[in-house]
C-alpha cells in the first residue's frame, strides 16, 4: 500500500486512487479509504500553541487562530454541529431529528490548539454499546432495538476549553492540632465510665504559595438535552494531538457555545479551589482554618480542545434518550427508560413463587 501525508490544511482531500472520501482510523495516525484501502499519514507538522488569553478575551475575530468553519443547527434542540462527511442522510448527533445540509452557514471559531483522536473506532463502540444494552434489566424491547440501530450511533468531538497559569496565593489562617481528654460520663445504663475525648487548639498561621496550574478542563458546550454525563467525560489528556482537521474526518465536531470569558471564569473558580487546597497543606497539623486568601493569576494561557465520545440518540415514546461511550477508554453511560409491563409481569412473577411457597408449606 502505498503511503502518502497529509498536511494540516488540506480539507476533504479525496483518495488519490478512486476519489472517494479519507476518514480517520480510531487508534491510529492514518487517514483511510474505505472502498480502496489506501492510506496517508498524518503528519503534524506543529506542536502545541498555548494561546496567550487576554488578547482573545478582549476581542473575537481577527485573530491569527481564528477560522470560518461550516456549521449546522439542529431545529429541534438547538445543537450547532460540523459534520466532516458527506453523509447521504443528516441527523443531529444529540436527537437524532434530520438535518438539512442546505441550512449549513459559515461561522468563525477559534481554532482548536489540540484534539485527542478517537482510539476505539465505531464497531467497537458499537459492541460496548450492544454489551449494555443487553445487560439492562426491565428495559423496553423497542430500545434494545432502537439502540442497537448504528444509523444513530454517531462519532462526536466536543469542544472544552483547557486553562494554563502561574498561581501565586497569600493567606492568613489557623492551623489546628488535636488533643485528647479523659472525661468520666454516665453510659446508657447509668453506670460512669472513662471516654476519650478528642479536642483541637488553634494556632495563627499565614504565608504564601505558588505553583503551576495545567489543563484546567473546562466545559465548552451546553446542552438543553443530552448532556455528557460526568461519568464518562474523563479523558487521558496525554493523548492530545496538535490540531490537524484530517482527525475530524469522518466524524461530527461540535462548536462551543461557551463563550471563552465564561469558560475563563469557571476555571478561574477551579484556580481558587487548588488555591485553598495548597494553603491547607501549607498550613499543615491536624486541621486547617483559611480565613483569608489573595489570588493571583499569571501568564494565563488557553487552548481550545476536541475530545471524542460516541453518541447514540433515539425516541422512544416520544421522549429522547442517549447513550454516550467515551471514545479514548470506552465508558459508557446513558439515560434509559424502564418498561413498565416487564416490571409489573416480574413483580407478579414474583407474588405467584411466594403464593405457591405459603401454599405448600401450610
Ligand atoms: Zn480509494
Ligand atoms: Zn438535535
Amino acid at each position: 500500500m502505498e503511503e502518502n501525508t497529509v498536511k494540516n490544511t488540506e480539507l476533504k482531500k479525496p483518495c488519490i486512487n478512486c476519489g472517494a472520501e479519507m476518514k480517520y482510523q480510531p487508534g491510529t495516525t492514518n487517514i483511510s479509504c474505505e472502498y480502496c484501502g489506501h492510506q496517508e499519514t498524518i503528519i503534524n507538522e506543529n506542536g502545541f500553541e498555548e494561546l496567550e488569553l487576554y488578547p482573545y478575551l478582549n476581542a473575537m475575530g481577527a485573530q491569527r487562530h481564528s477560522e470560518e468553519i461550516s456549521m449546522l443547527q439542529c431545529k429541534n434542540c438547538g445543537a450547532t454541529q460540523h459534520i466532516e462527511e458527506n453523509y447521504k442522510s443528516l441527523h443531529c448527533v444529540y436527537c437524532s431529528m434530520p438535518l438539512v445540509l442546505e441550512d449549513q452557514y459559515k461561522e468563525e471559531w477559534i481554532l482548536p490548539g489540540a484534539v485527542l483522536p478517537f482510539q476505539i473506532d465505531k464497531k467497537k463502540s458499537y459492541q460496548i454499546f450492544q454489551r449494555w444494552v443487553k445487560r439492562l434489566w426491565f428495559a423496553p424491547n423497542n430500545l434494545k432495538k432502537a439502540a442497537l440501530d448504528p444509523q444513530f450511533t454517531k462519532g462526536l468531538y466536543l469542544p472544552y476549553w483547557t486553562f494554563d497559569a502561574q498561581l501565586y496565593a497569600q493567606y492568613t489562617g489557623q492551623r489546628g492540632e488535636y488533643y485528647y481528654e479523659t472525661k468520666r460520663v454516665r453510659n446508657a445504663n447509668g453506670k460512669m465510665v472513662s471516654k476519650r475525648v478528642r479536642k483541637t487548639r488553634w494556632y495563627p498561621a499565614s504565608g504564601q504559595v505558588s505553583g503551576f496550574v495545567d489543563d484546567t478542563l473546562v466545559e465548552a458546550s451546553k446542552q438543553r438535552k443530552g448532556r455528557v454525563p460526568s461519568k464518562i467525560a474523563r479523558w487521558n489528556l496525554k493523548l492530545l494531538q496538535p490540531f490537524n482537521s484530517s482527525f475530524l474526518r469522518g466524524f461530527v465536531t461540535e462548536k462551543y457555545t461557551i463563550p471563552l470569558r465564561q469558560g475563563h471564569l469557571s476555571a478561574k473558580g477551579e484556580a481558587d479551589r487548588i488555591a485553598k487546597r495548597w494553603c491547607r497543606q501549607d498550613i499543615g497539623g491536624d486541621t486547617q482554618r483559611v480565613s483569608s486568601m489573595q489570588v493571583k493569576l499569571s501568564e494565563e494561557t488557553f487552548k481550545h480542545i476536541l475530545l471524542p465520545v460516541y453518541v447514540s440518540a433515539y425516541r422512544y415514546n416520544g421522549k429522547e434518550y442517549n447513550f454516550f461511550v467515551n471514545g479514548e477508554n470506552g465508558t459508557i453511560s446513558g439515560t434509559r427508560p424502564y418498561s413498565a409491563w416487564k416490571i409489573f409481569f416480574t413483580i407478579l412473577a414474583v407474588l405467584i413463587v411466594i403464593g405457591l411457597l405459603v401454599f405448600f408449606n401450610k
